[in-house]
Order: C-alpha cells, then sequence, then structure tokens
C-alpha cells in the first residue's frame, strides 16, 4: 500500500492527508482557467500542467474527478483594484476584433494548445458570459447578507464586515488599509472589491447585460464563486490556480462564499508557482512571451515542455531557458526510444515495488521529480522488458508523455527523389561531375539531401524543412 495521499493546502498553511468529501461520489476539483483577451504563454500552461498532475493522481489513487474550468471572457480589469479597462475590450482595439470574436479566437487556440500538451479536458469548461444569471442570484444573496454597498460606477463588496477577510493570504489588512496610496474613490476600504460595475455612463460596453442594480458586467472574482458553486456545490474538495491568484482572486472567492453560505468554497487550496523568463514572471501584460507554437517554430515538441515543467515541484518557481528545453527533449528522447526499444516485449503486470514507490513519491504532495527520477530507474535497471514496460507505461498514466503512442519518425523517401539517387550516383560513377551537380540541384529543391559515402550513398530531409517536425 502507497503512502496515504497528501496535499499542500495554503488555506491551513499545512500538509494535510486528502479524504474526499463526499467518499464514493466525484471529487470535486476547480481550476481558474484562461482569461481569452491574448493567447495563453507558456507559463499559464505550466499551472494547467500542475492541475492536469493533479487530477491523474487523484485518478491513479482510484477517485473519478469532476473537474470545472471556468473561461474568462468579461469582467477581468487591467488592474486588480478594480480601476482601469475590462481585457476584453482593451484586447478589442487592439486587434479590431469585437469581443466576442477574441473570446472565441482565444479560447479555440488555447483548446488547441491543451491537446498539443496532452492536458485531460475538464469535464466542465464554463465560459463566464454563459453564467450572467447565476453571478446576478449571487451577489444579489451578498447584498442580502449585507456585506454589500453601492457607489456611482458599481457594487462592492464590504470587507470590513468579514473579521477574517484575508485569511487564505494571510493579508495585512489593517497594515494595508494604513498604507495605501491608491485613489480609493467612493471604496471604503482598500481591499473591497467590485461585485457588479456599471456600463460608463452614455457608452454602450460591447458586453453589458441588465441587472437589478443597472446595465453592466459583473467582475472576475463573481464568476468564479457562482460557477464553482453551480457545478460543485457549496463547498467542495480542491480549488486550484496559479500563486498570483492566492491575495486577490481566491481571497475575494472565498468572501463572497463566505457572505453568501458561510463556506470557504474549497477544502483544498492549492497553487501552482510561476514560470520565469529572465528570473521575472512570464506575464501576458508585460507584452512579451512564449507561447507554444513558439516552441514549435524553433523544432521542439510541445511534450517537451511538458517534461520540463515534470522536473521541477509544483511549489516552487521554475526559470524557463532554452538549454532546459533541449534538456528536457533529450530526455524525452531517450525515455521515448528505451520504451520503444522494449516494444516487443510481451504483456506484463507492472513491477509492484515500483508501483508502491511510485505512489509514495505522488502521493507525497505531486513529488513528480522524484517519481520522474525512478522512472529512469526502472529504465535503466534490470527488470524483464515486459515488466520493465507495463511499469513505464503505468507511471505514464501521470506523466502525460503519450509513451506508448509514440514512434520514431522515420523518413518515406519519394520513388522520384530516389530515381535521381540513382541517376546522380551514375553520373558520379562514369565522371560526370556536372550532371552529378545538377542532380544534387534537383534533389535538394526536392527537399533531400544526398550523402556520399563509400559504401553508396544516404538520403536525408534538408535542415530547412526539419523545422516543422
Ligand atoms: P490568466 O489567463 O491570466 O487568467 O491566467 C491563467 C492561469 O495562469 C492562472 O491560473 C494564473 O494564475 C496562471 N499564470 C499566470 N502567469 C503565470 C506564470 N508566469 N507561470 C505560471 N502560471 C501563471
Ligand atoms: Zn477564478
Amino acid at each position: 500500500m502507497p503512502k496515504a495521499l497528501t496535499f499542500y493546502d495554503n488555506y491551513t498553511r499545512s500538509l494535510r492527508p486528502f479524504v474526499p468529501l463526499n467518499p464514493g461520489g466525484d471529487v470535486g476539483l476547480y481550476a481558474c482557467g484562461p482569461t481569452v483577451y491574448d493567447y495563453q504563454h507558456i507559463g499559464n500552461f505550466r499551472t494547467f500542467m500542475f492541475v492536469d498532475t493533479l487530477r491523474r493522481v487523484l485518478e491513479w489513487n482510484g477517485y473519478s474527478v469532476r473537474h470545472v474550468m471556468n473561461v474568462t471572457d468579461v469582467g477581468h480589469l487591467t488592474s486588480d483594484a478594480d480601476t482601469g479597462e475590462d481585457k476584453m475590450e482593451k484586447g478589442s482595439r487592439r486587434t479590431g476584433k469585437t469581443a466576442w470574436e477574441i473570446a472565441r479566437l482565444y479560447t479555440d487556440a488555447f483548446l488547441v494548445d491543451m491537446k498539443r500538451l496532452d492536458i485531460e479536458n475538464p469535464t466542465v469548461l464554463s465560459r463566464a458570459t454563459d453564467h450572467i444569471p447565476e453571478q446576478i442570484a449571487f451577489i444579489a444573496d451578498i447584498e442580502k447578507n449585507g456585506y454589500a454597498y453601492r457607489t456611482s460606477d458599481g457594487v462592492y463588496f464590504d470587507t470590513a464586515k468579514q473579521k477574517d477577510y484575508g485569511h487564505l493570504a494571510r493579508l495585512d489588512v489593517k497594515g494595508l488599509e494604513a498604507g495605501k496610496r491608491v485613489e480609493l474613490g467612493e471604496k471604503r476600504h482598500a481591499t473591497d472589491f467590485a461585485l457588479w460595475k456599471f456600463s460608463p455612463p452614455g457608452e454602450r460596453r460591447q458586453m453589458e447585460w441588465d441587472s437589478p442594480w443597472g446595465k453592466g458586467f459583473p467582475g472576475w472574482h463573481i464568476e468564479c464563486s457562482a460557477m464553482a458553486q453551480k457545478y460543485l456545490g457549496d463547498f467542495f474538495d480542491i480549488h486550484c490556480g496559479g500563486e498570483d491568484h492566492i491575495p486577490v482572486h481566491h481571497t475575494n472567492e472565498i468572501a463572497q462564499t463566505e457572505a453568501r453560505v458561510g463556506t470557504r468554497l474549497a477544502n483544498f487550496w492549492m497553487h501552482g508557482y510561476f514560470l520565469l523568463q529572465n528570473d521575472a514572471k512570464m506575464a501576458k501584460s508585460a507584452g512579451e512571451f512564449l507561447r507554444i507554437d513558439a516552441l514549435i517554430e524553433r523544432g521542439y515538441d510541445p511534450l517537451a515542455y511538458r517534461y520540463l515543467c515534470l522536473t521541477a515541484h509544483y511549489r516552487g518557481q521554475l526559470n524557463f531557458t532554452w538549454d532546459a528545453l533541449d534538456s528536457a527533449a533529450i530526455a524525452l528522447d531517450r525515455m521515448r526510444n528505451g520504451l520503444y526499444a522494449l516494444r516487443d516485449a510481451g504483456a506484463a503486470e507492472p513491477d509492484p515495488a515500483m508501483i508502491e514507490r511510485f505512489g509514495n513519491d505522488i502521493n507525497d504532495d505531486l513529488n513528480v521529480p522524484r517519481a520522474l527520477a525512478l522512472a529512469w530507474e526502472a529504465l535503466r535497471g534490470d527488470l524483464p522488458p515486459a515488466v520493465k514496460r507495463a511499469t513505464l507505461l503505468a507511471f505514464d498514466r501521470v506523466f502525460g508523455l503519450s509513451l506508448a503512442a509514440w514512434e520514431p519518425k522515420v523518413d518515406i523517401i519519394p520513388e522520384a527523389v530516389r530515381a535521381l539517387a540513382e541517376a546522380r550516383s551514375a553520373a558520379r560513377k562514369s565522371k560526370n561531375w556536372a550532371e552529378a551537380d545538377r542532380l544534387r540541384g534537383e534533389i535538394a529543391a526536392s527537399g533531400w539531401e544526398m550523402e556520399d559515402r563509400a559504401d553508396g550513398y544516404g538520403l536525408k530531409r534538408r535542415a530547412a524543412s526539419m523545422s516543422s517536425r
């Protein structure tokens, strides 16, 4: 029996054994999803892969998981202090498309990259704009319970009404209040946040809805409280997101749910730590960021990036470098080839001792780097080939590297290229160098390169066409 499953919970700041709230039922897992005003960068995908690994570890332990992810397509303002404009409307101006068009464009692009990284589809993928009535009902309850107030630009949550507001982030609310430099406007406290914002007077927003308080749009935090509650209930097992969500977004999701039903929404609060580039957070708002496409353009398999993320524990930041990605690509290639060499070994059960050690690693707050080291130990060790293969394929249920499906790429040489090569070989034999050169040119134009060898010749694809690998 492997050790009991334990996770680090940021709410209690402790490692706790995971005990499902609904034994025999699904484990409820909510993860904050993409804000679709731009492409997602590889940092965002580090967090989504952390959630995917968490889900796979739960499944390894025999749980079925109800995994809900939202798509933020309205309400996420450029500033966490409820000022600035809606990121969607800003994206609309940047691209010349409507807010609805960019939501669709970037959601589709996000889903393509999820597949490229072998991230399992969430059970429910829910758009904020499809859940406006739920958000309005949620705000109405918060208001009824006395936690909301109105200003000229919206409805706000009164954080001073909650004595443990900010517990998740261990916020120093008094210090924030005393040291506040931001212009409060009509907000009563620095930590108060918008539940509903009114459309600016005399302006028509692309995305706006009627509400009991006036035409406008929901705040960003309310969408997650409302959709999580709708699909998973008032108190479910695990809520995830990136580390940046701890002080504001998740703090406010908890405040809203406490105000409405008195729970802290989820039993475990788990966070993926940042991907850095040049030791700074990779951020869309910083303008420059790397997409999965950029890795592919440089000839990398997206799963090499997944491998790289598996080498670092989710609770530590990871600095991205091309050298690190190179090493990951080489390691993945070796692992794939090592397993491929065992393809004819036959069927067997995984090695029980290895499976137990693997379970101990992943159950220890997702210690995937250690589990990866164990995979190498298994591959290099002296288990019978069939057992070795079965063991690694079992591990890959958690790694998600698609090891079973991989095959070395064999270049099939087209008949016409083969004929040109034969003709060139003959020309060389008869010392017809001009003709040999001409044929080399023709072969190159077809995208191939001929290597002359003592015992004949070889053909390989030209480097330029390798980039689409
Ligand atoms: P967003 O599209 O900005 O709403 O972010 C989507 C997810 O990516 C959220 O869970 C963020 O916390 C997370 N995230 C944002 N930047 C990074 C980063 N540099 N590294 C890891 N996760 C990130
Ligand atoms: Zn959220």
